[in-house]
């Protein structure tokens, strides 16, 4: 497996960085994943948007445009099979001689990518989507979501609740009892042929999914959609609740804390969502 470390591409048994990376010490970065197929990526330009960004709001100077990081990626997929990969991307605030909470300004960026293999493309196909079931806890995590932080304990400690319940995600409610996200996607629901997703705020990370699926769905479909606050009430009763992800794209819940969702298994408003996405995803 080929990666690229600070301007080298080597074997990642070769990679090392210092323990006093303050990606290390303090989860000081932001990371992207862009999922590709057959070498073709999708949103690269969207993910780029989002990293300059994260990249802003943490103050940290990057001296590097979207075609280097375009030919960076392009030499990983080259390297390692131009399957389906996803890219990982990651810049940390880089490497000090001393642990302390104050950074200079002219640290040079920890720069990290690197490729793991995707075992499905998503499809349409009821009989073949992996079907998720889900329980739900009180979001514990800080309040600036909307950054694709590496520092992901929040997340980790979220998932691990579900993990240990044989889940496969967690959604996560604020102190309102209204729906934010899940441990690693953002959650659409669907009541009565409306689809609803809670509106961009700090307590949610403005997913790429996401977006292109409101995008393509206003675009190419008559099905009402809404940004808006949604109860956990109405996440209970709702006919269908759906995952999305770069990785996962538009993925059904079948239960939530022990119940079913709708009829308990995957529903017709989601495979139109699915069938639209797999469409018209390469255009983004
Ligand atoms: N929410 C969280 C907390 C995530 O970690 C992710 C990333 O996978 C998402 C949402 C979905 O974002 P995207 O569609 O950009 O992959």
């Amino acid at each position: 497996n080929m990666i690229y470390l600070n301007g080298q591409f080597m074997p990642i048994e070769q990679a090392r960085i210092s323990p006093m990376d303050r990606g290390f010490l303090f989860g000081d970065g932001i990371y992207e994943v862009i999922p590709s197929y057959q070498g073709r990526m999708v949103g690269f330009a969207l993910h780029m948007a989002r990293l300059k960004q994260g990249l802003a709001a943490l103050e940290i100077r990057l001296d590097m445009d979207t075609a280097r990081w375009q030919g960076i990626i392009e030499q990983l997929l080259d390297a390692n099979g131009k399957g389906n990969l996803g890219i990982y991307l990651h810049v940390s605030r880089g490497m000090e001689t001393r642990r302390a909470h104050a950074y200079p300004d002219n640290l040079e960026p920890t720069v990290f990518a690197f490729t793991f293999e995707i075992p499905t493309e998503p499809v349409a196909d009821a009989s073949k989507t992996p079907v998720f079931r889900v329980v739900s806890e009180q979001d514990k995590r800080w309040k600036r979501c909307n950054i694709k932080s590496t520092a992901l304990l929040g997340n980790i400690m979220h998932y691990r609740t579900g993990q240990k319940r044989q889940m496969n995600e967690v959604l996560l409610f604020n102190e309102a009892n209204e729906l934010t996200e899940a441990a690693s996607c953002n959650v659409f629901v669907v009541t009565q042929g409306r689809i609803a997703t809670p509106p961009l705020d700090h307590q949610l990370l403005p997913g790429i999914t996401r977006h292109m699926l409101l995008d393509i769905l206003r675009q190419y479909s008559e099905l009402p959609v809404d940004e808006r606050i949604i109860s956990m009430d109405e996440v209970r009763s709702a006919d269908e609740i759906w995952l999305t992800s770069s990785s996962k794209e538009v993925a059904p819940v079948v239960e939530l804390d022990g119940k079913p969702v709708g009829q308990g298994k995957t529903g017709p408003i989601w495979q139109q969502a699915q069938a639209l996405f797999s469409a018209h995803k390469y255009e983004y």
